[in-house]
């Protein structure tokens, strides 16, 4: 059979054991946070494939009714990830400035921008009004995927971000956290699946923060059949640095009961596909 020297080939390429994407960084002191982020990925001896880097989340707020220094934020966002080519810059927008943010959304868009992240919580925004979805359904023509804090801190979180991915199916979805300790919402996906034209498949998720509990926790087996569930295509780790270290955030997948060909995917495949990133 002359393909398998090629499958192993294959195999070998995509499960090196230290290439990892993070999805969820948050760089509160810009370049001495993706320094730092960088010097503690390399001596936990992981390979950076790369990882979303964001300016806000933490101290940095991207309040409403400023967008002249969200713009400013987002510029020197994309200029430190110049500096940092592992860098996935994130840009952010405050969905109730209006015309305001959605010019920022094609700004960012034009200067290659490929993540938009908005944060119902910090932010103070509800997810359901529909400015939201104007946002939404923008950067997804504009081919940005557009994140949102899952963590389920707010009411309704989940059952929102589902029912606004329902209303933008042209948009690609990322929600960070996989809706924390309320992961089990995400189990409606196999059956929204089958509803005829009713859920384009556009969700993705990051397992940050929500990983490191239920490695070995008597909720493990309920939450890999989750990832199942949602399709283990769907899935990128992420670690939600400075809150969990990277390597706290790998060595939690290594512990769930998947195959290496599913970590493989979780821990850096997905990424790669979902942004284009060379292998
Ligand atoms: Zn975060």
């Amino acid at each position: 059979m002359r393909v398998l020297p090629f499958i192993f080939l294959l195999l070998a390429a995509t499960a090196r054991a230290g290439d990892v994407f993070d999805m969820h960084v948050h760089l509160h002191d810009a370049a001495n946070s993706a320094r730092a982020f960088e010097a503690d990925a390399a001596s936990a001896k992981l390979e950076l494939a790369g990882y979303a880097g964001m300016w806000f989340g933490g101290p940095n707020q991207a309040a409403q009714g400023d967008p002249a220094a969200i713009r400013a934020a987002n510029d020197a966002q994309l200029a430190l990830a110049k500096e940092h080519p592992k860098m996935l810059p994130v840009a952010t927008v405050h969905p109730y400035d209006g015309e305001a943010a959605l010019a920022e959304v094609a700004r960012v868009a034009g200067l290659g921008c490929k993540v938009l992240k908005l944060h119902p919580h910090t932010q103070q925004f509800d997810a359901a009004d529909p400015r939201v979805l104007a946002i939404a359904k923008r950067a997804g023509e504009l081919g940005l995927v557009v994140m949102f804090d899952n963590a389920n801190i707010l009411p309704g979180d989940s059952e929102k971000l589902f029912n606004l991915a329902v209303q933008a199916p042209k948009t690609k979805f990322l929600f960070a956290h996989i809706g924390a300790m309320n992961f089990r919402f995400w189990n409606v996906l196999p059956m929204a699946r089958t509803a005829d034209a009713f859920f384009a498949d556009n969700i993705h998720f990051d397992l940050s923060g929500t990983i490191t509990v239920v490695a070995d926790s008597p909720l493990e087996p309920e939450f890999v059949w989750t990832l199942r569930n949602v399709g283990i295509d769907r899935v990128l780790l992420g670690s939600d640095y400075p809150q969990f270290s990277l390597a706290s955030s790998v060595e939690a997948l290594d512990r769930l009961d998947l195959t290496e060909a599913e970590k493989a995917k979780i821990r850096v495949g997905n990424a790669r596909r979902l942004f284009g990133l060379a292998p």
